[in-house]
């Protein structure tokens, strides 16, 4: 049985945008020892901006973002928003026949019956597509149509706010290892990791390696010491779910990462993690 000051833990929690589904999990919160984070929407604000667009010699600027708009015209990925943001012109719904989102890799479309792709290298890989990559920094979208490379867009996106703090806070708390582990490509996990001072970056990562990691970590730690997961939720319902405790981005997180986490914040703010971590210790030495 739950003691009842957990309550009033849950209480306080829920006051600061903190959403706990159960005493338990801030009981738990005290022995987390391990913090892993998702990158995009966790860590940065997941509000994708398209920065630069190339085109190759047979094809236009305006074409490459024409494909690309249309083949990200129905996902809602925050990579997608920004490329229909982008694109200026009307999109005549009617021409994207087949559509098809393939998690960690992009989309690929059927637009007025041209073959269109979308996506990071694993996309093209995977669709043996030569192209040439691109040396910008930011991350990158590749365009093929009937199978030709057409172009790359680069989008980037911000750290937020509270990020540095977070995990400087973390630190402070007695959390052993930090760890981000992103979909999005080396280049950008390694900056946004270096730039916030967290321990190991995994990038490149399709959802089912994040699980994989995850199990990793768990065997390899003492079995008191807790780990905790904290996402957005786009592919992140797993990991939530294997987790010791999940944590999910309320405000923009996915319905399905919600449901699957054992804590919601509603602020989206990073430095709620620490600040929950220190609520759950001095409910704890209340109760004891
Ligand atoms: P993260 O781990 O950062 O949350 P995801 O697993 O959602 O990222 O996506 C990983 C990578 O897969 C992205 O960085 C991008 O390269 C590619 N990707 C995913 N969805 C899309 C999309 N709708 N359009 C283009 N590329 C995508
Ligand atoms: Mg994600």
């Amino acid at each position: 049985s739950i003691p009842l000051t957990f309550f009033g833990g849950i209480g306080a929690a829920s006051r600061r945008g903190i959403l706990v589904k159960g005493g338990n999990y801030l009981e738990a919160l005290n022995d987390v020892r391990y913090v892993v984070f998702d990158k995009t929407g966790t860590l940065t604000e997941g509000v994708f901006e398209v920065v630069h667009v190339h085109a190759e010699k047979s094809f236009t600027k305006e074409q490459v973002l024409y494909y690309a708009a249309y083949a990200e015209q129905h996902s809602n990925h925050p990579i997608a928003e920004s490329v229909k943001k982008a694109y200026n012109g009307k999109v005549n719904e009617g021409l994207i026949t087949s559509y098809s989102e393939k998690a960690g890799h992009g989309i690929e479309a059927v637009v007025d019956e041209e073959q269109v792709l979308a996506g990071n290298e694993k996309l093209m890989n995977l669709y043996s597509i030569s192209y040439s990559r691109a040396s910008e920094y930011g991350t990158i979208i590749y365009v093929a149509v009937n199978n030709r490379y057409a172009g790359y867009l680069v989008i980037s996106d911000k750290i937020k706010q509270d990020a540095k703090e977070a995990l400087k806070s973390l630190k402070r708390l007695g959390i052993k290892k930090t760890m981000m582990l992103t979909g999005d490509q080396k280049s950008v996990g390694e900056n946004v990791g270096k730039q916030l001072g967290i321990d190991e970056v995994y990038a490149e990562l399709l959802p089912q390696h994040k699980v994989e990691k995850v199990e990793e970590l768990d065997k390899a730690k003492e079995k008191a010491e807790k780990l905790i997961f904290v996402g957005d939720g786009l592919n992140d319902t797993p990991v939530l779910a294997r987790a010791d405790v999940g944590v999910a981005m309320g405000g923009l997180g996915s319905d399905a990462a919600i449901e699957a986490a054992d804590i919601v914040i509603m602020t989206d703010e990073p430095s709620k993690i620490a600040e929950a971590i220190s609520l759950a210790k001095r409910t704890r030495k209340i109760v004891w």
